[in-house]
């Protein structure tokens, strides 16, 4: 099956304790789309300016990324996104956040992409990710992501969002705001009973944990030496994520399981260069090759239990 994915597409200036990259393509749809070409076909929408020109555009043409929904306002500025890290890349003090054509975007979703079954709405105004979603057919398979910016802008359209969609991805601190609850346990169910039938809490470095209502399973992160620039890992996690269900064409407790390994995979890649630098080149058996990696590194026998 294929995927739609909605969010930002942006120029990221990033700023880490050993460099930093001025106006670097980034954007929640830009991350979560290249990664999830290499799982089934993608389907984009979002808006730029004129300022994203056709050699931006290319790097996500390279990924094969259908760019009909992808809108280009003529005389406007793309969203733009300012970010610095600390010593701890699990730490992040937003800078900048211009929304630009984002502000007035009405998406209009090509009729023929309605029933492509799994849908992703990226890190993007609440209200925006309502109306896409509300575009799709019945029996779509919805994932959304969101943030601080938005926990904090529209709680209630946030809180109209979650009644509607299957899956949530967000981190810890999110999931505590979102709650209220300081134990992550409590606060996965928290959200669990808000509307979403999953809810995937992501901690960084420190792994991450999907609920249901009757089921948990943890991963921990790939393990990296180094840790170039953190951005975007959370909206690779979830495009991986998504795509690999899609991919799959379904939902049950094994699919969430590999999809969990998958975005943990997906998302560890994003951090090894700046921006979107290494998913321009990364191949489905990269991803294949981490994976059994990761795997290797957690699975155990009992032989005692033999
Ligand atoms: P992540 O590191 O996964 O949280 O994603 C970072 C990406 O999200 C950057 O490339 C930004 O352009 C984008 N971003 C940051 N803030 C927002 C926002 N308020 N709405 C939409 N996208 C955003």
């Amino acid at each position: 099956m294929s995927i739609v994915i909605v969010g930002s597409v942006a120029f990221d200036t990033i700023e880490t304790p050993q460099e930093r990259v001025e106006r670097a393509i980034g954007g929640s749809a830009t991350y979560s789309s290249m990664i999830a070409s290499l799982f089934c076909p993608v389907k984009l929408v979002g808006v730029v300016g004129e300022d994203f020109r056709a050699e931006h555009r290319a790097v996500l043409e390279a990924k094969g990324i259908d760019l009909e929904g992808l809108e280009t306002v003529e005389g406007g500025k793309t969203f733009f996104w300012e970010g610095r890290y600390g010593a701890d890349p699990n730490e992040r003090d937003t800078l900048v956040t211009e929304l630009n054509v984002f502000e007035t975007f009405k998406p209009v979703l090509p009729e023929s992409w309605r029933g492509s079954g799994f849908l992703f709405l990226g890190n993007i105004d609440p209200d925006l990710q309502i109306d896409v979603l509300d575009q799709m057919k019945e029996g779509t398979v919805s994932g959304c992501d969101t943030m601080n910016f938005w926990i904090e802008g529209k709680p209630e359209s946030l809180r109209r969002l979650l009644s509607k969609v299957d899956i949530l991805f967000v981190n810890d601190g999110e999931a505590r705001q979102i709650s209220g609850e300081s134990n992550l346990l409590h606060a996965g169910k928290a959200i669990l009973e808000m509307g979403p039938s999953v809810v995937v809490i992501k901690k960084g470095e420190h792994g991450a944990m999907l609920m249901t209502g009757d089921m948990k399973f943890i991963t921990p992160a790939f393990p990296l030496e180094s840790v170039m620039d953190p951005t975007g890992a959370g909206d690779t996690f979830a495009g991986g994520f998504m795509a690999c269900l899609a991919a799959a064409g379904k939902v049950d407790s094994e699919s969430l399981k590999r999809a969990m390994v998958y975005g943990t995979v997906s998302a560890s890649f994003t951090c090894e260069q700046f921006s979107v630098e290494r998913l321009k080149n990364l191949s489905s058996d990269d991803i294949k090759k981490r994976f059994n990696e990761l795997m290797a590194m957690v699975r155990v026998d009992d032989e005692a239990q033999d």
